[in-house]
């Protein structure tokens, strides 16, 4: 007989709390999981895959525009929310059983509620007030929307969570952030129609990434029609006699039928019973854990956004994954943060991995940096004026490839792929034997033979 009810408990069903209770599950582990709202977490319900599918439907309005320049006359076309919305939640619903279903068939006990430590072997499941115990604890929470308390009337106004499910498409909106998040729903807002706002307290959007994808997705959005206001932020919110009026520090009033801050997201971590259980956080309540995902408490790990390491779907997975080689393999692995690929999925799409040339510039003493700005083949028969950015950046020294940056469409699925190649090592020269693929935005990337210009310790010569 076992001293603990279970191998162990997990608390929290999204991306790394359901990979690490069925993949321990299938392994033989008695393992229990709990979620307190629905199972697949943010990405699944209200975070990559409903905003994906937003990011899809926006997109229609465009097509069919460019479908004249092909010889297609579209006839009158109309968008219906609530149809987007019901077809939405369907999917959503359709993968969240998709999720209980591979939890269950490994063998793992489902609880429906929220969870809290008792003491760091002890779990409290809310809704029944029952106890149990469990040799292992997982604690994957996530994060949830900054509410933005300080803003006076910021009870007024919705954020990520709340944009998948209102009740009607508002005629203006006011997006407060600059951060992905803020920018790929200024573009669904924009591409269904919506007169969109977005301000942003920084000087330009997107602040980590690299400063030409930055500028000529800015200007590309804006050429489109989205107001951005950036170096300025809210100072009230208050209800109006239609609608919505928001003031603002350097841009006066706007008007707007909903208003939505997506300015960061905080760690889930609040009424969890970290202190009963001796788990330690941070000044912003991230769950401080060492290089193995391990907590303060031996047999607790923490893994996900609710570590605000790097808060992406795929690094949760991963965590959970390099925590099953470390407890349950005797493998101990170390999730390994270096060059992650990504995209934001606004209008153009940003896909990128590894350093931006600011960044660059301060690693390497000398940066190669190849850049091409083109009007995609699409475009011209389409007659859209967007133009592609890629970029490439190189050590000098080393001649491998360090950053690799697209502006354009498709720019997602360019990342992934990039991304094995720069994990793996690529020089630039591996570049240049490679053979182009013809004819495709992607070919330029491997046609781009003589640097546009050089870093020497970061300046540009
Ligand atoms: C709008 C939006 C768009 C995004 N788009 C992308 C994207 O395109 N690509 C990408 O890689 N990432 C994206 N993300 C980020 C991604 O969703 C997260 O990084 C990921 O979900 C983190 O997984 P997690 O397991 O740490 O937490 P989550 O998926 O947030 O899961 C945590 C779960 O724990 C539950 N929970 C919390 N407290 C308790 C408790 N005490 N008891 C029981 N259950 C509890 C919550 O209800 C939640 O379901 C997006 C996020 C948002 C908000």
């Amino acid at each position: 007989m076992t001293a603990y009810d279970y191998d162990l408990f997990v608390i929290g069903g999204g991306s790394g709390g359901v990979r690490s209770a069925r993949v321990a599950a299938a392994l033989g582990k008695k393992v229990a999981i709990a979620e307190e709202y629905r199972y697949g977490g943010t990405c699944v319900i209200r975070g990559c895959v409903p905003k994906k599918l937003f990011v899809y439907a926006s997109q229609y309005h465009e097509h069919f525009e460019d479908a004249a320049g092909f010889g297609w006359t579209v006839g009158e076309s109309t968008f219906d929310w609530k149809k987007l919305i019901a077809a939405k939640d369907a999917e959503i619903t359709r993968l969240e059983g998709l999720y209980k279903k591979g939890l269950s068939s490994a063998n793992a006990e489902i609880f429906e509620t929220r969870a809290e430590l008792v003491d760091a072997h002890t779990v409290r499941l809310v809704s029944s007030g029952k106890t149990v115990t469990a040799k292992t604890i997982v604690i994957a929470t996530g994060g949830e929307p900054n509410h933005h308390g300080a803003l006076p009337g910021h009870d007024l106004c919705i954020t990520s969570n709340e944009a998948f499910d209102l009740e009607a498409l508002p005629r203006k909106i006011v997006i407060v952030g600059g951060g992905y998040i803020a920018v790929e729903f200024a573009n669904v807002f924009h591409g269904l129609g919506v007169e969109t706002t977005l301000v942003y307290r920084g000087a330009e959007i997107l602040s980590r990434f690299d400063h030409d994808l930055r500028r000529g997705l800015h200007e590309a959005m804006a050429a489109k029609g989205i107001r951005i206001l950036c170096h300025d932020m809210l100072k009230s919110v208050a209800k109006g006699e239609d609608g919505l009026k928001v003031e603002t520090l350097n841009n006066g009033m706007l008007d707007a039928d909903v208003v939505m801050l997506a300015i960061g997201r905080v760690p889930n971590s609040h009424g969890l019973g970290l202190e009963a259980a001796g788990v330690r956080t941070n000044e912003h309540g991230a769950i401080i854990v060492d290089d193995y995902s391990r907590t303060s408490v031996d047999n607790i790990y923490a893994l996900g956004d609710v570590t605000d390491r790097v808060q992406l779907t795929p690094v949760a997975i991963h965590e959970a994954m390099c925590f099953i080689e470390t407890e349950y393999k005797n493998n101990p692995t170390k999730p390994d943060h270096e060059t992650i690929a990504t995209a934001v999925f606004s209008q153009p799409e940003i896909g990128t991995v590894g350093l931006s040339e600011e960044e660059a510039g301060k690693r390497y003493s000398e940066v190669e940096v190849y850049r091409a700005q083109f009007r995609p083949m699409k475009a011209t028969l389409s007659g859209r004026t967007e133009k592609m950015i890629m970029k490439l950046l190189v050590d000098a020294a080393s001649r491998k490839v360090i950053g690799a940056h697209i502006l354009g469409h498709d720019a997602g699925e360019m990342a992934q792929l990039l991304g094995i190649t720069l994990k793996a090592g690529s020089t630039k020269d591996d570049f240049d034997r490679t053979m182009a693929v013809h004819p495709t935005a992607a070919e330029e990337l491997v046609t781009m033979y003589a640097p546009s210009y050089r870093l020497r310790n970061g300046v540009r010569v």
